[in-house]
C-alpha cells in the first residue's frame, strides 16, 4: 500500500519535472532567435546547455552572415555604377539605386519580376538573350531621353548574372566637343592657309608679268593671313595651357593700376585714335594671381570693346570694389550683342559675326581664354549687352584675392 502511494507520488513528481522542462523548451523555441535558453533542473540542464550552445553558435553565424550581406549590399548601393543581380531565369534578385535610375526600376515593386518585362529596350533584350557578354552594350536610356548607358553583363555562379550599368552621356558629350574642336581648328586654319596658297600661286604664275607693287600687295595680303594663323596658334596654345595640366596661377601680387594702364595704352594703339577711351581705378589696387593670365584676360576684354565699337565710339574701363570683390568692367557703345548669343560667347570659336571678327583680327578664342583665366582665379565673367547700343563685360575677382592692406580710401 505504502509502496503504491510512494510510486504514485514519485510518478507525479517525475511527470511534473519532465513536463516543466518540456514546457520551458517549447516556450523557448517560440521566442525570437538569439533568446538564451533558461536553466533546467537535473539532467535536463546538461541537454539545455548543449542545446543553448549550439543555438548560440548558429545564431552568431547567422548574424555574421547577415552583417556580411548588409555590408555587401551597402557597398553595392554606394557604387557609382548601376548593379542588378539576375537569377538563372533572369528574374531580378536585387537592384541598387543607380540601376533603378538607369533602368526605371523600383526594388520595392520589381524584385522577382522578369527583367525583360521591365527593361524592354530591344538592344538590351538581344544582348541578354544572345549570351555573348565579351563586349559591353552601348544603349540609349529609355528612361532619360538623351542619356546613353554602357551596360555590361557578367555571368557568375551557376547561371546567375550581374548587370553593371554606367551613364556615359557626359563622356560622349566631351568626345563630341573634342571632335568638333579638332574639326573647328582644322577649318579655322585651313581658311587662311588656302588664301596664302592662292596668293603664292598668283605670284608664281605672274612672276614675270606682275608689277612690283602688285607683288608687294599680294605678299602683304599673304603675310596678313599668316599672321592671323600665328595669332590663332598662339591663342590655341594659351587656351590649351589653361585647360590642361597648367599649374594653378602663381600667387603673385599684381598691381592692377599698372596693369590696366598698360592695357589702356594697347587699346589706344589698337583704336588708332578712332575711339574715346577712359580708365578709372577705384578701390584696392593689388590682387593675388597670375599677372600674365590676368593681363591676357583683361586685354582681351579691352581689345574686343575697341574692335566691336565703330569709329567715334566710347570705351570705358573701370576697376572697382563691390562687396569686397574686385571688378574690372569694360563698357562700350558699340554694336552690342543679341541676348540669344550671350550664353555661347565663351565657347571656343563662337562668333556672332564671323566676318567682322576676322576683319578685326579675331580668333574666336578670346572670351574662352577670359573665362578660363577667371575660373582659375575663382572669378566670373558677366556680360550685359543690347544689340545696337553696346555692351558691358565685367570680370569679378573674389575678395580673397584682393590684398587688403592696399585698400584705397
Ligand atoms: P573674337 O576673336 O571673334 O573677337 P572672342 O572670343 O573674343 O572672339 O569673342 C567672341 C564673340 O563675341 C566675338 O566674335 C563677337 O561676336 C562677340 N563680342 C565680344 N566682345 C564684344 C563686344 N564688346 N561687343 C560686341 N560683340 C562682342
Amino acid at each position: 500500500m505504502w509502496g503504491l502511494l510512494f510510486f504514485a507520488v514519485a510518478s507525479v513528481l517525475f511527470g511534473s519535472y519532465y513536463l516543466t522542462n518540456l514546457m520551458r523548451l517549447v516556450k523557448w523555441s517560440r521566442e525570437p532567435l538569439g533568446t538564451p535558453l533558461p536553466r533546467a533542473l537535473g539532467v535536463w540542464d546538461y541537454a539545455f546547455s548543449d542545446l543553448s550552445r549550439r543555438a548560440r553558435v548558429g545564431y552568431d553565424q547567422r548574424e555574421r552572415l547577415s552583417a556580411t550581406l548588409d555590408r555587401f549590399r551597402e557597398a553595392s548601393q554606394a557604387m557609382p555604377d548601376g548593379v542588378l543581380y539576375l537569377s538563372e531565369s533572369n528574374a531580378i534578385d536585387w537592384v541598387n539605386q543607380r540601376a533603378e535610375e538607369h533602368f526605371g526600376l523600383d526594388h520595392g515593386r520589381d524584385i522577382g519580376a522578369q527583367v525583360t518585362n521591365l527593361v524592354r529596350h530591344p538592344d538590351f533584350v538581344h544582348y541578354l538573350e544572345a549570351g555573348n557578354y565579351a563586349e559591353p552594350l552601348l544603349m540609349r536610356s529609355t528612361r532619360n531621353a538623351g542619356h546613353t548607358l554602357i551596360v555590361q553583363i557578367i555571368p557568375y555562379a551557376e547561371d546567375q548574372k550581374m548587370v553593371l550599368s554606367r551613364d556615359v552621356t557626359q563622356l560622349e558629350r566631351l568626345e563630341t566637343v573634342r571632335r568638333d574642336f579638332v574639326a573647328n581648328v582644322s577649318h579655322e586654319l585651313r581658311t587662311p592657309l588656302t588664301v596664302v596658297i592662292g596668293f603664292l600661286e598668283i605670284l608664281e604664275d605672274g612672276v614675270d608679268d606682275l608689277s612690283r607693287d602688285e607683288k608687294l600687295k599680294y605678299l602683304s595680303m599673304a603675310s596678313d593671313q599668316a599672321t592671323r594663323m600665328q595669332r590663332m596658334i598662339q591663342d590655341l596654345l594659351a587656351l590649351s595651357a589653361l585647360e590642361t595640366g597648367a599649374p594653378a596661377p602663381a600667387e603673385e601680387s599684381v598691381d592692377v593700376s599698372t596693369l590696366l594702364e598698360e592695357i589702356r595704352a594697347e587699346a589706344e594703339a589698337l583704336s588708332a585714335g578712332q575711339h574715346t577711351l577712359s580708365l578709372e581705378v577705384d578701390g584696392p589696387v593689388r590682387i593675388l594671381g597670375s599677372a600674365k593670365e590676368l593681363r591676357s584676360a583683361f586685354a582681351n576684354l579691352a581689345s574686343n570693346a575697341v574692335r566691336y565699337t565703330p569709329d567715334g565710339g566710347h570705351v570705358a574701363m573701370r576697376w572697382q570694389c563691390s562687396g569686397g570683390d574686385g571688378i574690372f568692367s569694360v563698357s562700350d557703345d558699340g554694336i552690342g550683342i543679341d541676348a540669344s548669343h550671350i550664353p555661347r560667347l565663351t565657347e571656343r570659336f563662337y562668333r556672332v559675326d564671323r566676318g567682322r571678327s576676322r576683319e578685326t583680327g579675331g580668333t574666336g578664342l578670346g572670351l574662352a581664354i577670359v573665362k578660363h583665366v577667371l575660373t582659375r582665379h575663382q572669378g566670373e565673367l558677366h556680360i550685359e549687352s543690347t544689340l545696337g547700343q553696346g555692351s558691358t563685360f565685367s570680370a569679378t575677382i573674389p575678395r580673397r584675392r584682393i590684398i587688403a592692406s592696399s585698400v584705397a580710401a
